[in-house]
């Protein structure tokens, strides 16, 4: 039986601008023939042991032939595969999806296609520029400034400077002299708006507007290169920016937590624009096996010690198991290391007695030490660090720690990731997904100095969170973004 191919449109580049059917289909096919205005987030969508054939890739200066592109489909599908073939944009805009729909179904081959968003249309919008308004334009006309190979580029000028509305140019980076010179010929002003957008929707967009008498200057002395779109008419003149609102925008972030506490976070960050992949890195789960906790007798200690929201839930598990229940520790003071691990103890009935105003091991143990704490008993994870213990120690209190439950995660296969920051709540969380991914050039952006110190250790480049909080995580993040940006735009002017 042959497999078929589906003819996939990826958009302008980001990811999430790929549909949910191409996605879906890119998960699963054997084989994915992809151009090269596809971007490496978006292969990264593909099955890992998917079969991956570059047919943007010039041997030479040259891609791969279209006859060369069609037998390489047709011998996909012959071999029983599922084959996805990947266009930048839309498949059918300028894409050549039509001739090789013909050519497979003459062929014998099963074809599908998914439409894709045209980076005509998207890759402007993203850069800021509608391509229709009513105030400006009521038509739109998408041009290619290439020619089919034997035959040259002629454009008709005068009908195009006479249909009015946007004219968008694709693949004319190298043609802006060509497209002012014809339409001021055929009777466009000069002062027409005109905009080049660079690499509309993915990193490094950037869009130059200026003039049809100006344009082609600008943008050879902005340095514009291909992949850019040049737009002609009113609507080039509108600077739809929303990058200053979203300050993430263009950031990849991974958040490495499990299922409890990733959507919130997840849904913190990309309301602030970042595209966000969870990629799990702890898995919690309760190991009751310490010797110390078959020695535990309620009533022995005047603090309960909390330093995770994991740890309290574990703790109630274990109560459950033993056949306690609170009253068991009626008397007992509580203490909770942050907002997160005391919210966990409220929504349960309990009232928190402490929480230190740094949100870290070290303060908590000060802020007992405050209290003139005599002993206390501390619930936690198995690979939890000695900070408190240590810190509780100097202060002449005893602390007992009983671990319950294990957060590290075993290894797998390792794959990659491009991501711009790697966020980690825990060393242990840090030590899990160093096991299972690669995120080169990625920096950690890190809950407290513990996890800091991990990530550092194992290769990151670190930003630590000024409180051990999800919130002020984002908050330094949104800090760095927004100077980092304001650099960025110094430089570029
Ligand atoms: N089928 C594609 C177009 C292929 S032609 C589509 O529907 O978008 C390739 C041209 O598209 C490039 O030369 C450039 O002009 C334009 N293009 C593609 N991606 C772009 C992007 N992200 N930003 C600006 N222009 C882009």
């Amino acid at each position: 039986m042959t497999g078929a191919v589906w003819l996939v449109g990826a958009g302008p580049g980001d990811p999430g601008l790929l549909t949910r059917r191409g996605a879906d289909l890119l998960s699963r096919a054997d084989a994915v023939v992809f151009d090269r205005l596809v971007s490496p987030e978006i292969l990264e969508l593909a099955r890992p042991d998917a079969e991956l054939i570059d047919v943007g890739k010039s041997s030479g200066s040259h891609p791969v032939p279209q006859e060369e592109i069609n037998g390489i489909l047709v011998r996909l599908a012959q071999e029983g595969k599922a084959v996805v073939r990947l266009k930048g944009g839309d498949p059918y805009l300028f894409g050549r999806g039509g001739e090789e729909f013909s050519h497979l179904t003459s062929c014998g081959v099963p074809v599908g296609v998914v439409p894709g968003i045209t980076s005509a249309f998207g890759a402007a919008a993203c850069g800021g520029i509608p391509v229709t308004h009513r105030d400006f334009a009521s038509s739109v006309t998408v041009i290619t400034c290439h020619a089919k190979r034997g035959s040259s580029w002629k454009p008709d000028w005068k009908a195009l400077a006479a249909v009015g509305g946007t004219l968008v140019f694709l693949m004319g980076t190298s043609a802006l002299e060509e497209i002012a010179e014809g339409l001021i010929g055929a009777g466009l002003d000069e002062s027409t708006p005109a905009a080049v957008v660079e690499r509309g929707g993915m990193k490094g967009e950037r869009t130059v507007r200026g003039t049809l008498g100006s344009i082609a200057g600008l943008a050879r002395s902005a340095g514009v290169a291909s992949p850019a779109l040049a737009v002609v008419g009113g609507v080039a003149s509108l600077n739809l920016d929303f990058s200053d609102m979203l300050p993430l925008k263009d950031l990849t972030v991974v958040v490495t937590r499990g299922a409890s506490d990733a959507p919130r976070f997840a849904g913190t960050l990309a309301r602030w624009g970042a595209r966000v992949l969870v990629r799990p890195s702890i898995d919690p789960r309760a190991d009751f096996s310490s010797p110390a906790l078959s020695d535990f007798r309620p009533g022995q200690h005047e603090w309960l010690v909390f330093t995770s929201a994991h740890g309290v839930e574990f703790f109630f598990q274990w109560l459950a198991q033993k056949g306690w229940d609170v009253r068991a520790f009626a008397g007992a003071k509580i203490a909770a290391v942050g907002p997160a691990t005391a919210r966990e103890l409220e929504a349960r009935g309990l009232i928190v007695d402490l929480v230190p105003d740094v949100f870290d091991s070290a303060h908590l143990a000060e802020a007992l030490a405050a209290r003139k704490t005599s002993s206390a008993a501390a619930f936690r994870a198995w690979e939890a660090t000695d900070v408190l213990s240590r810190e509780m120690a100097r202060s002449g209190c005893r602390l007992d720690e009983y671990p319950l439950y294990r957060n590290e995660m075993d290894g797998g296969e390792v794959g990659s990731l491009s991501a711009d920051w790697v966020t980690f709540a825990s060393p242990s969380a840090v030590r899990g997904f160093v096991r299972r991914w690669k995120a080169p050039g990625a920096r950690a952006l890190c809950i407290g100095p513990t996890t800091a110190e991990e990530a550092q250790k194992l290769g990151f480049q670190t930003v630590t969170a000024r409180q051990a909080s999800f919130e002020s995580m984002t908050a330094a993040l949104l800090e760095l973004a927004r100077s980092e940006k304001a650099t960025q735009k110094e430089r570029a002017n």
